[in-house]
């Protein structure tokens, strides 16, 4: 037999995402309701950037070594945001984010054109160099292009691929028609002018503000803007391998956009549109009435927020638990004990204390209670306990009443008609058993262990079952991917709290990048200030041609 005699280091300790495992659930649901966009795929401008400069490349650098398609592609973000930038700064729209947002490095290269005199030359390679200093816009050696935008355009709309030795390249049959219409909206002789000779000046970038995002909504850039609404709108379903899924959901944007009329809204409108999509209310107070394929794209969109509404409810008495063991320096010998110290302890006993006495007493008290879907103003509506359970400010014991009647809240309003994960992803499954707390594993525990529990043995109960999840979660990324995520350690003396605080953490189901896409694509308008943005027209006749084709 042989021993392999090595130094045993501990794991080292990394804050990590998502310690209960209730975030995936949610993510595996708006994942499948639109695919092709994600959550830094911030920019659709992008989707034809990179298909172009790997095709313009290729076309001027026949037999260039990866070393040189990668200092040319980064120069070329680098220019690209300068070009952003400026156009910001020189246009006044009032809406300086139409121009730069979320380009790649922007953050750093907006102050460099901010500062550049009108006679300065800026060195592009001053600002790509992969060495690790301040300058540098972007640390990952692919770019934005290969850390953000390379799986979809890769994956999903087929414009790019990757050879062996990591080099970006356009596809023949998709990438190149998309370079060729994004050719003919700009001056890709002088861009790559620029890049050659690593220096731009300012003059340069607004000659080149033709290739500013903001430009898309333009007639010079027809050609890749048609592509672009072919292929992510899924006017022609073969440009892409989920077509169907995204455009149910942006034509569900649109509509929404359309009903609210441009009112106030006093939330982002990704945030307005998922409480119309559950509570069929427009912000203006108005109903949302929809029907057909419409109405069941909204079930779905509803269906991921009531797991997001659960897992911040989890997510926040995890939080309360934690702190309450560590303030009392509580010596727990299992996470069993803790559950029941917790539910026994400040602030939790405030909670599972007071009357009713049972769950099921609890339960039918919430059920009676429950107001109805659309009257989101009643303080024990979904959407009013969503914002004592994310609100800092709230002490703890009303932030642990609200997370606990939003769970039953939940549980109560699920009937035979409701969503389950197992049929919102169809044939995207994920492995529940892996993360075990759900919005099915919750109303199945709730009917099959709950029911006969008195309150407070509920709280513990759930407690318990959040601490040992926890566990559950971290020992599995420890056993993956090395990374220590523990927050409950087992010392000497019992269970101890380690590493940071848990935070509340919202899921990001890509509809701020959806709703950015339609505006780049010139099919919204900015309405007034602090109101929803308004579909344009042609937005209409192009959702209505495709739902009728
Ligand atoms: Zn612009």
């Amino acid at each position: 037999m042989a021993y392999v005699a090595g130094w045993v280091q501990p794991p080292k300790y990394k804050k990590g995402l998502d310690p209960l495992g209730v975030q995936q659930p949610c993510i595996a649901v708006y994942a499948t309701l639109l695919p092709g966009i994600t959550n830094v795929t911030d920019r659709i401008a992008y989707y034809g950037f990179g298909p172009w400069f790997a095709w313009s490349f290729a076309q001027r650098h026949k037999q260039a070594k990866v070393s040189e398609f990668i200092e040319m592609l980064r120069r070329a973000e680098v220019l690209l945001t300068l070009i952003g930038a400026r156009h910001a700064l020189t246009t006044s729209d009032g809406f300086p984010d139409q121009h730069d947002g979320a380009l790649v490095g922007v953050n750093t290269l907006r102050n460099v054109v901010a500062q550049a005199g009108a006679r300065r030359s800026i060195r592009l390679s001053e600002y790509a160099t992969l060495e690790n200093v301040e300058m540098r816009y972007f640390k990952n050696r692919r770019g934005g292009l290969g850390q953000y935008y390379l799986g979809v355009l890769r994956d999903e709309y087929q414009l790019l691929g990757e050879h062996k030795n990591r080099m970006i390249d356009f596809t023949v049959e998709r990438g190149k028609p998309m370079a060729e219409a994004v050719a003919t909206g700009v001056n890709s002789d002088k861009f790559f002018r620029c890049l050659e000779a690593d220096r731009v000046s300012i003059e340069d970038l607004d000659s080149l503000s033709e290739f500013c995002p903001c430009q898309l909504r333009t007639k010079k850039r027809h050609a890749e803007r048609e592509l672009l609404l072919d292929a992510v709108l899924g006017r022609r379903p073969e440009l892409s391998v989920n077509p169907e899924a995204r455009r149910r959901s942006i034509e569900l944007i649109v509509d929404f956009l359309q009903a609210a009329d441009g009112c106030e809204s006093e939330y982002a409108p990704e945030e307005e549109f998922l409480v119309a999509c559950y509570a069929r209310v427009l912000p203006n107070g108005k109903r949302w009435s929809l029907t057909g394929p419409k109405s069941s794209t909204a079930d779905l969109w509803g269906f991921y927020l009531r797991g997001e509404l659960l897992s911040l409810a989890m997510q926040r008495l995890f939080r309360e638990a934690l702190l309450a063991i560590e303030k009392h320096s509580a010596q727990l010998p299992t996470i069993e004990a803790a559950g029941q110290w917790c539910a026994s302890t400040q602030p939790f006993v405030e909670v599972a204390g007071a009357k009713p006495k049972t769950y099921d007493e609890f339960f039918t008290e919430v059920r009676s209670g429950l107001p109805s879907p659309h009257d989101i103003a009643d303080e024990h509506h979904e959407i009013k306990l969503w914002e004592q359970v994310v609100d800092g400010s709230h002490q703890p014991q009303s932030a642990i009443n609200a997370a606990i009647r939003l769970i039953l809240t939940l549980v109560a309003r699920t009937d035979a008609n409701s969503h389950t994960i197992e049929r919102s992803l169809g044939n995207n499954r994920i492995r529940l058993e892996h993360y075990p707390i759900n919005i099915d594993s919750v109303v199945m525990r709730s009917r099959t262990r709950w029911s006969s529990m008195t309150k407070i043995d509920w709280i513990a109960d759930t407690l318990s079952w959040i601490l040992g999840t926890h566990r559950q979660v971290a020992l599995r990324k420890l056993s993956q991917s090395g990374d220590d995520t523990r927050r409950l350690r087992m010392g000497d003396a019992g269970l101890y709290v380690d590493g940071d605080v848990i935070e509340v953490a919202r899921t990001v189901p890509r509809l701020k990048q959806a709703l950015r896409f339609l505006h780049d694509l010139g099919l919204t308008r900015t309405a007034k200030a602090g109101c929803l943005p308004l579909p344009t027209p042609e937005a209409i006749t192009i959702l209505r041609q495709s739902h009728a084709s």
